[in-house]
């Protein structure tokens, strides 16, 4: 290329531009690009090379190689120096190509007369479209400045890519994002639904990759730089000085926000011809590159806040805000990297699935799924690169499979096991009026758990005998700022009036661990699972759960009242909550507040500890409540939130079942009522172990309570018992396989 590197560059971008606005075909248009860079890089060749599949890289457009070879040419990732850069996603520089490790001859091409080598990713925000490829005869390394004008051309390659600009149907070049995928990721929750994807982050579209004016493109991107500045100033002004973490990161945002050497490195690219946001969204990629690249966990975080950054100056540079103005499509189903509880809720619950790139089963956001009756998929690797907002997806969390842009056959088998679905909810619906009792003549209560409002109409619906289980943290998730007693009180009150007499157990707050408040402070721990959380946090700072207190026995107003503290680890910790809560009885009396007329107070048993608890401790908790979630994380050591770990451990384990089974003869010993209300109570198999383990009462999202009472009133627990313990004597870790063998028998499909 001459001397005039950047007006030379400027014009090539100009002229690709143009071919964008022609209106020619697809291919075409790649056949002129080609031409169009060879001849002002001054190369005898320049190719194209798009995927095919995700992992066949096809030639698709060249100047100097043999033309027969366009669309014939493929390889697979990895495979050559195409290959290499594509999987690498770094560049190849060389002047003897056949000396490079991983050369690779495609006779085809007829390129055995070039020597040097130059391929870079064609690639858009960390999702790799193609490899864009110059060659010469003479022997010669590409020099900074070229390589730099290539990097500018690649970016508009994808940009164009992203686009549609080179779909047409010869040669077979389809769009992007149109074809159907399948994903196999995990069971979050279980249910089928078909519906539009909604993302939580929808992508950034930029249609202007070029611009002719660079000094009013750096006037954009500097007019935009300032006002991140002003939001990272005004942000890291509200943070408290002793927030050491929140603080850390927005230094590092605004060391990144007055770096000069990204302004600088953006500026050249406009010079180069790039609009402003092509400029930011071009260094991002190339950030993104480097972050698969580096080991040290530090810079890894460090080049995390650039990304995020430069999403905030795409968002100010294109309008296009997180709330985009996207309308919810019909049936959205969210499509997200990962969510948390509090973000999920400000959904609502007019999702009708939800779809996680990570995630997990043991998270509170897969807690709100099920609470929900909404499939959940997690795992789902990809997604959120492919999915489009609006785009027709099937999502199967009995599976854990999701069909984006599925064909017609799909989404026809997929309708047949939607209406199947239905039928069984009519027939659970048949069994509402019907009480869960067994052959063997033991009646085992089933309540629901809930945490909403919108919640309680379930109460009715699906023949619950009351809420074992009112996660009251829901209400301060869903919230900027703490809320007011007189707001909670007014909505327990509701909640109780909408329960018409059945009892509702509400459980005091319990946030720390995955439920961070978004105006709490965020605790530097190490292990927030086992940390500051529930009623550590409740005894600790008192203030809240006072008020909390407060707000429960003003809402029942001389109703009978049950209240339930969480994540109780040894007796000191109830008593001083029951102690904590007798203060608050008499002070609500001498304001002349009206007491409630009766009063259960218990304590959930989430820590293998409390089972060991001295005897006292049993006489004085009205109940217990297993929370299985906490407990069986704690029981083997592994993380709810961990996929990996937790997956390994079967709830059906004997060595769980057991301990269910101590627990319960403890409580027996006592008079103490116990029931179970963690998630696995609303799995059917898993329901009928515990029953057959002696718990009576098991509370679960409101959408199993039918499935789970068809199975009980069909079973005798005794003879499940002794499966169970068959299963065992035989040296079965699991007993899932023996149960369920004895549920076929039965005509029960598990
Ligand atoms: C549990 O741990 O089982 C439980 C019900 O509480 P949460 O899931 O809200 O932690
Ligand atoms: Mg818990």
């Amino acid at each position: 290329m001459p001397n005039n590197m950047e007006s030379e560059s400027r014009k090539l971008l100009g002229r690709l531009r143009d071919t964008l606005a022609e209106d020619s075909a697809g291919q075409a248009r790649l056949d002129r690009i080609t031409h169009l860079i060879a001849d002002s890089m001054q190369t005898e060749v320049c190719s194209i090379y798009l995927f095919r599949d995700k992992d066949t890289l096809e030639l698709c457009a060249t100047e100097g190689l043999k033309p027969e070879a366009v669309h014939k040419t493929r390889m697979r990732i990895g495979e050559g120096l195409v290959g290499r850069v594509a999987r690498t996603r770094c560049m190849v520089n060389t002047a003897d190509a056949p000396a490079e490790p991983g050369f690779r001859y495609m006779p085809e091409t007829g390129e055995e007369i070039y020597s040097s080598f130059f391929g870079l990713p064609i690639q858009r925000l960390g999702e790799i479209l193609g490899v864009l490829v110059v060659q010469s005869k003479e022997a010669r390394a590409f020099t900074d400045d070229e390589v730099y004008a290539l990097e500018v051309v690649a970016m508009v390659l994808a940009e164009m890519t992203e686009l549609g600009a080179f779909v047409g149907d010869e040669g077979g070049m389809g769009a992007l994002h149109t074809h159907p995928v399948l994903f196999r990721g995990l069971t979050g929750q279980e249910g089928v639904a078909e519906g539009h994807v909604y993302l939580h982050e929808p992508r950034v579209v930029i249609t202007n990759p070029v611009a002719d004016d660079p000094e009013a493109e750096s006037l954009r991107l500097r007019e935009a730089v300032d006002k991140l500045r002003i939001s990272v100033d005004s942000m890291l002004a509200r943070v408290e000085p002793s927030d050491k973490d929140q603080r850390e990161v927005l230094e590092a945002y605004r060391m990144f926000a007055n770096s000069r050497g990204w302004m600088r490195r953006m500026e050249e690219d406009i010079g180069r011809g790039l609009s402003a946001e092509a400029a930011v969204e071009k260094e991002q990629s190339a950030a993104r590159s480097r972050l698969a690249t580096v080991p040290d966990p530090y810079m890894r975080e460090r080049l995390h806040d650039l990304d995020d950054l430069s999403n905030r100056l795409l968002r100010i540079l294109t309008g296009q805000g997180k709330e985009t103005g996207a309308e919810m499509p019909e049936n959205p189903i969210l499509v997200a990297r990962n969510i948390g509880p509090g973000e999920l809720l400000d959904y609502g619950k007019d999702l009708k699935g939800i779809v996680l790139e990570q995630g997990s089963v043991g998270s509170h956001a897969a807690v709100v799924a099920r609470a929900w009756a909404i499939p959940l998929v997690i795992h789902a690797e990809g997604i959120t690169t492919e999915a489009l907002n609006g785009n027709t997806i099937l999502i199967d969390g009995d599976q854990g499979v999701v069909h984006l842009r599925p064909e017609e056959t799909v989404a026809t088998a997929f309708r047949d096991k939607i209406a199947m679905q239905a039928e069984a909810q009519k027939r659970y619906a048949g069994l509402v009026g019907l009480p869960a009792q067994t052959l063997c003549g033991k009646h085992i209560a089933l309540h629901m758990n809930a945490g909403l409002m919108a919640d309680l109409p379930s109460l009715a619906t699906s023949g619950a005998e009351g809420v074992g289980l009112f996660r009251t943290e829901l209400q301060f998730l869903i919230r900027n700022k703490v809320p007011k007693r007189g707001d909670l009180a007014s909505l327990y009150a509701r909640v109780m009036d909408a329960a018409k007499g059945k009892r509702v157990v509400f459980r005091t707050l319990d946030i720390g661990s995955d439920k961070v408040l978004p105006y709490m402070k965020p605790q530097d721990e190490p292990n927030p699972a086992m940390g500051w959380r529930a009623i550590r946090v409740g005894l600790d700072r008192g203030g809240v759960m006072r008020m909390q207190l407060q707000a429960l026995i003003r809402a029942a107003a001389g109703r009978p009242l049950t209240i339930m503290f969480p994540f109780v680890a040894q007796f000191d910790e109830f008593r001083e909550a029951k102690a904590m809560l007798a203060t608050v009885l008499e002070s609500e009396g001498k304001l002349g507040h009206v007491l409630p007329a009766s009063l259960e107070v218990g304590a959930m048993l989430e820590t293998p500890s409390l089972a060991f608890a001295p005897d006292r401790f049993f006489e004085e908790t009205d109940f217990i409540s297993i929370g299985g979630n906490d407990l069986k994380q704690f029981f083997f050591a592994a993380d709810r939130e961990n996929e990996r770990v937790r997956k390994r451990y079967d709830t059906l384990n004997y060595s769980f079942l057991s301990f269910i089974r101590q627990i319960v003869a403890r409580c027996d010993q006592f008079d103490t009522p116990v029931s179970f209300c963690g998630e696995d109570a609303g799995r059917p198999l898993e329901a009928v172990a515990f029953a057959a383990m002696g718990v009576r009462t098991l509370s679960m999202r409101p959408a199993s309570i039918g499935p789970v009472k068809a199975m009980l009133r069909r079973l005798d627990l005794d003879e499940v018992a002794a499966v169970i313990d068959q299963a065992a004597a035989s040296g079965a870790q699991s007993v899932r396989k023996a149960l369920s063998d004895h549920l076929a028998e039965r005509g029960f499909v598990t």
